[in-house]
C-alpha cells in the first residue's frame, strides 16, 4: 500500500520532493541523532491526492495520520487532549522549494478549554497559557478558518481600551480569558459552529488548510514567476511543541554555521531568552548575539556549536538553523542551506575546498553567477545607505552604485567632470550623441527606455551604473529639472543611484570600490579549468577591451563600428558621406574616415594581443547620424556647408516609419558598397600595419550584419574580399581572415545551411533575433513586458534571458544546419543574452564555441560556462 505519512525517523534529506525541504531536513537531523522534537510529515503526494479527490483527505490517509499521532503520543509520553499532560504540536507547511506565500506555521495546536489548564500547570504560568490559547484561536481562525484578522483585532483592542491598557503585556489573565470568550463567539458567528475543541479535529482542519494554501493566489503567482510546477504539492509537518518561553533557562534563536555576510568561519546568529518562535523574527524584543549564549547557557552553547559543526559537515554546506532551548535542553527545529552574499559565497566555497569538505567542482556550483556581479562594481557603504532617502525606482539596467550632481545633458556633465565634480547624467533617454557625457558621469538615470535601451546597453558595456526607464520621475532637459512627486531637483543637486536594484536616492551616499579578493581569483581559475565554452567580450574601444581582458575575456565577439562613427571629430565626415550626391563625393567623405577607423582597429587589436577580434560592419540606419530638430540642422548646415533645405530634404528622405526594419545592416552595404569597402580596408590595413610594425599575427573576423539570405551575404562578402585581396596585393603580404555573418533575421536561421556556404562563422545576434521572432520592439515594449511578467505570460524578459523555447529553437536549428554545410563553422552569440547564466547554459548545450558579453559580465560568463560544463557531466 502506498505510504502517505512518515515519522521523522523514517525519512531522509534525499526525500525532499516527497517530504518537502523542511520535513526532509527534520528527518535527516533525527536520523543522525540530533535532538529534534518528534513528529511526522504528511507527504506532498497526499496533497496531490487531496486535489485529485475533490479536496478531501482519503480515509486511509486520515487513518495513517492517526496511527502516526499515536506513535507521537507514545514517544513523548503526552496525549492529545489530556488535561494533566497535553500533547501540543506545531503544524508547518513545507514544499520542496522554499515558498513564501504558503500557510503560516500554527503553534500550540491541541489547546482547548481544558488543556489550557494543563499548559498553565506545566509552564507554571497561567497568563502565558491563556495568551497562547487566545493566540492559537486567532491564528487558527485567521489561517484555517479564513476569518478576517481585523475582526479578531477589534475584539482584542476593545478589551484593551475597556481596561485602560496601552500595551498588550498589561492585559491580565482575566482579560485574556475575556478575549477568548469574545473570539469564540466571533468564530461561532462567522462559521456557524463552535471553535473545534477536539484536538484531532483541529489537526485535520489545519492539515487541510496547508493543502489549500498550496493553491492560494499568492502561492500560484510565486510559482509562475519562479517556474515551479503546480504539480509538486506541499507537505505538512506535525511536530510536538517545545517551549522556549518557560522562564530564564529557556530561549529560542536562529543561527548560521558561518557568517552569511562575509563568510567568516564562525557561528553567527541571534538568540532570545524566555521567548517563543516568532519573537526573534517579529522584532518585539531585541535579540542578543549568539556568542552571548556562551555566558547565559554555557553548556547549551557548547552543545549548539557542536551540532552546528556536525550539520555543516553532514550537509557540506553552510547551514541556517532554528532552535529552541526548553529548560536547559536544546532542540533543533530546522536546518537548511543558508543564503549568503556573493562575498560570503566565494569565501565559504574556497575555504571549504581547503578544509577538504568539498571539491572544486562543487565549490563552483555553490556560487550564483548573477550574484558575483556584486563583486565587480562599487557598492554603497552600508551605514551611509541606511540613512539615505529613496525617491524613486526604475529598472536595474546596469549594476553598481553611483553618487554625484545632477546634469541634464552630456556636455554639462562633461564640463562639470572636467572641473573635478562628480556627475550623474539624467536624461529623458540617451542617444549616441550622449556618449561622452556617459563616459564622464558616475552613473546614468533615464525616465524612458527598457533593459536594452541605448542607455542600458552602453552603460553595461562600460560597467557604469545605470537606472533606466524610471517612469516615476519626469525630466525636463529644457528647464533642467527632475521632478518626483512634489519635489523638484535642479542641476547641481546630489542624487545617488543603485543600478543593481534600480533605486534612486536623494543626496550623497558614500560608495566603496570593488575588491577582487584572492578567493575570487581562485574560483575563477577553477572555473577556467573546467569550462569548454569560450568567453569573449563586446567592446568597441581599447579601454573596454583592456578591461575585459583583465576580467578574463578570450577575444572580442562583437566590435560595433558605428560607435566610432559618432565620435566628435568624425561625425562631420560621416554626415558629409550621408549627404553626398554622387558616389565620388561619398568616396571622398569615406576616405576622410578611413584613417580614423584604421587607428581604432589598431588600438583594439593591440589591446587584445593575440586574441581573436570580430568586427561588425556598419549596422544602424543612416538617419541616426543626422540631427532631428531644425535648430540643430541649421547649425550642421553651416558646419558642413550644405544648404539647410537640402539637409532637411535629406532628413525627410531618410525618415523611416520602422527604422529597425529599414535601411540598416547589410542593406547599407548592398546599396552603398563603398561603405563596406572603406571598413574592410580599415580592418585589414590595421592588421597589416601591426604585422609590419610589431610582427603581430592578427586574423581579423569580419562580420556582416542583418543578413537574411545567402545572396545578400554573397554580395557584401564579394565587396569585402575583393577589397582585402587588393590591399594584400598592394602591400605584398597575405594572411588569414574570416568573413562571417550575424544570425539575427529569422530567415537567416531558417536558411542557415545555405548561408553557411558563404559564412565562415555565425554569431547569433539575439537582440534582433528576439525582436523579430517575438515581434516585440526592444525599445518600446519595456512596460508591456513588465506587465506580461506580472501576469505570468512571460516568465522572464525575453531580452534578458533567451526565450529558449522559441528563439532558442531557431538558434538550435541554425547550429545544426550550419554545421551540416560547414562542419567546423565557428559559432558564437553576441546579443545581450551572452552574459545571462541561463542562456549561457543553453549555448553550451547547443554546442556554440563562445559567448560574448559586456566586459563586466565576463567573470559571470566564465563561472556560468563552468557550471554548464559540470551540469553536462562530460568532463
Ligand atoms: P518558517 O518557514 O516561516 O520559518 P517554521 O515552520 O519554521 O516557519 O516556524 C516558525 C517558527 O515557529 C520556528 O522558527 C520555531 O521557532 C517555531 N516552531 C515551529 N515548530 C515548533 C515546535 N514544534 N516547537 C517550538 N517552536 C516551533
Ligand atoms: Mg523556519
Ligand atoms: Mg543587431
Amino acid at each position: 500500500m502506498e505510504k502517505f505519512v512518515y515519522s521523522f525517523n523514517e525519512g531522509s534529506k534525499d526525500m525532499r520532493s516527497l517530504l518537502g525541504g523542511k520535513g526532509a531536513n527534520l528527518a535527516e537531523m533525527t536520523k543522525i541523532g540530533l535532538p529534534v522534537p518528534f513528529g511526522f510529515t504528511v507527504t506532498t503526494e497526499a496533497c496531490n491526492k487531496y486535489y485529485d479527490e475533490n479536496c478531501t483527505i482519503a480515509d486511509s490517509i486520515v487513518a495513517e495520520i492517526y496511527e502516526k499521532l499515536a506513535e507521537l503520543e507514545n514517544v513523548t509520553g503526552k496525549k492529545f487532549g489530556d488535561v494533566s499532560n497535553p500533547l501540543l504540536v506545531s503544524v508547518r507547511s513545507g514544499a520542496a522549494f522554499s515558498m513564501p506565500g504558503m500557510m503560516d506555521t500554527i503553534l500550540n495546536l491541541g489547546l482547548n478549554d481544558n488543556t489550557v489548564e494543563g499548559l498553565a500547570k506545566l509552564t507554571e504560568n497561567e497568563r502565558f497559557a491563556y495568551d497562547s490559547y487566545r493566540r492559537f484561536i486567532q491564528m487558527f481562525g485567521d489561517v484555517v478558518m479564513e476569518i478576517s484578522k481585523s475582526k479578531f483585532d477589534a475584539i482584542f483592542d476593545a478589551c484593551k481600551e475597556k481596561n485602560g491598557c496601552k500595551y498588550d503585556v498589561e492585559l491580565t489573565t482575566e482579560n485574556l480569558k475575556e478575549i477568548i470568550v469574545g473570539y469564540k463567539k466571533l468564530v461561532k458567528e462567522e462559521m456557524g459552529r463552535d471553535f473545534p475543541q477536539e484536538p484531532k479535529d483541529q489537526l485535520m482542519e489545519a492539515v487541510k488548510a496547508v493543502f489549500r494554501s498550496w493553491n492560494n493566489e499568492r502561492a500560484i503567482l510565486y510559482r509562475q514567476l519562479n517556474d515551479i510546477p503546480g504539480s509538486l504539492g506541499t507537505a505538512v509537518n506535525v511536530q510536538s511543541m517545545v517551549f522556549g518561553n518557560m522562564g530564564n533557562t529557556s530561549g529560542t534563536g536562529v543561527a548560521f554555521t558561518r557568517n552569511p555576510a562575509n563568510g567568516e568561519n564562525k557561528v553567527f546568529g541571534e538568540f532570545l531568552v524566555n521567548a517563543q518562535g516568532e519573537d526573534v523574527v517579529a522584532g518585539i524584543r531585541t535579540p542578543q548575539p549568539i556568542a552571548e549564549m556562551a555566558s547565559a547557557f554555557p553548556e547549551v552553547y557548547t552543545k549548539f556549536t557542536e551540532i552546528a559543526e556536525i550539520l555543516e559537515k553532514h550537509y557540506t554546506d553552510m547551514q541556517d538553523m532554528e532552535f529552541t532551548v526548553e529548560r536547559g535542553k536544546l532542540f533543533m527545529l530546522q536546518t537548511r542551506n543558508g543564503k549568503r552574499t556573493a562575498a560570503a559565497a566565494v569565501k565559504i566555497a574556497v575555504d571549504m575546498v581547503e578544509e577538504g569538505l568539498i571539491d572544486k567542482k562543487t565549490a563552483i556550483t555553490r556560487i550564483e553567477p548573477a550574484q558575483i556581479d556584486q563583486l565587480l562594481h562599487p557598492t554603497f557603504e552600508s551605514e551611509s545607505l541606511s540613512k539615505a532617502a529613496k525617491i524613486a525606482k526604475g529598472l536595474p539596467a546596469s549594476p553598481g552604485a553611483a553618487c554625484g550632481m545632477i546634469y541634464f545633458n552630456a556636455s554639462d556633465a562633461e564640463k562639470a567632470v572636467a572641473e573635478g565634480k562628480k556627475a550623474v547624467l539624467v536624461r529623458q533617454e540617451t542617444s549616441p550623441e550622449d556618449l561622452a557625457g556617459m563616459v564622464a558621469a558616475e552613473g546614468i538615470l533615464t525616465a524612458r527606455g527598457g533593459m536594452t535601451s541605448h542607455a542600458a546597453v552602453v552603460a553595461r558595456g562600460m560597467g557604469k551604473c545605470c537606472v533606466a526607464g524610471c517612469a516615476e520621475i519626469s525630466v525636463s532637459e529644457e528647464n533642467k529639472t527632475l521632478v518626483v512627486g512634489d519635489k523638484t531637483y535642479k542641476e547641481g543637486d546630489y542624487i545617488s543611484l543603485d543600478g543593481t536594484t534600480g533605486t534612486v536616492y536623494e543626496g550623497q551616499i558614500k560608495t566603496v570600490a570593488p575588491e577582487l579578493s584572492g578567493d575570487f581569483g581562485t574560483i575563477m581559475k577553477w572555473a577556467d579549468e573546467i569550462r569548454t565554452l569560450k568567453v569573449r567580450t563586446n567592446a568597441d574601444n581599447p579601454r573596454d577591451a583592456k578591461q575585459a581582458v583583465l576580467f578574463g575575456a578570450e577575444g572580442i565577439g562583437l566590435c560595433r563600428t558605428e560607435h566610432m562613427f559618432f565620435e566628435e571629430e568624425r561625425i562631420p565626415a560621416v554626415r558629409r558621406m550621408i549627404m553626398a550626391d554622387s558616389e565620388a563625393e561619398r568616396r571622398e567623405a569615406l576616405a576622410a574616415l578611413l584613417p580614423y577607423q584604421k587607428s581604432d582597429f589598431k588600438g583594439i587589436y593591440e589591446a587584445m594581443g593575440d586574441r581573436p577580434v570580430t568586427i561588425r560592419l556598419l549596422d544602424p540606419p543612416l538617419h541616426e547620424f543626422i540631427p532631428h530638430t531644425d535648430e540643430e540642422m541649421k547649425v550642421l548646415a553651416k558646419q558642413i556647408n550644405v544648404p539647410f533645405e537640402k539637409l532637411q530634404a535629406k532628413g525627410a528622405e531618410l525618415h523611416e516609419f520602422n527604422p529597425m526594419l529599414g535601411h540598416r545592416g547589410c542593406r547599407l552595404a548592398v546599396t552603398y558598397p563603398e561603405i563596406a569597402e572603406m571598413q574592410a580596408e580599415a580592418i585589414i590595413r590595421a592588421a597589416i600595419e601591426l604585422k609590419k610594425e610589431k610582427n603581430m599575427d592578427i586574423v581579423p573576423e569580419i562580420m556582416i550584419p542583418l543578413v537574411g539570405s545567402k545572396k545578400e551575404l554573397a554580395f557584401v562578402k564579394k565587396v569585402v574580399v575583393e577589397t582585402i585581396e587588393k590591399c594584400f596585393e598592394k602591400e605584398g603580404i597575405k594572411f588569414d581572415y574570416l568573413v562571417g555573418t550575424m544570425i539575427e533575421v529569422p530567415r537567416a536561421a531558417l536558411t542557415a545551411d545555405e548561408i553557411a556556404e558563404e559564412a565562415e562563422f555565425f554569431s547569433f545576434g539575439t537582440n534582433d533575433l528576439t525582436q523579430m521572432t517575438l515581434g516585440f520592439s526592444r525599445d518600446d515594449t519595456g512596460k508591456i513586458i513588465k506587465e506580461y511578467k506580472r501576469l505570468g505570460i512571460f516568465e522572464e524578459d525575453p531580452f534578458q534571458s533567451l526565450d529558449q523555447v522559441g528563439v532558442g529553437k531557431l538558434v538550435k536549428m541554425a547550429v545544426e544546419l550550419g554545421k551540416a554545410t560547414r562542419p567546423n563553422i565557428k559559432l558564437g552569440i553576441c546579443g545581450e543574452h551572452g552574459g545571462d547564466p541561463k542562456t549561457i547554459e543553453f549555448c553550451h548545450r547547443v554546442g556554440l564555441n563562445y559567448v560574448s558579453c559586456s566586459p563586466f559580465r565576463v567573470p559571470i560568463a566564465r563561472l556560468a560556462a563552468a557550471q554548464a560544463a559540470i551540469k553536462d557531466g562530460k568532463n
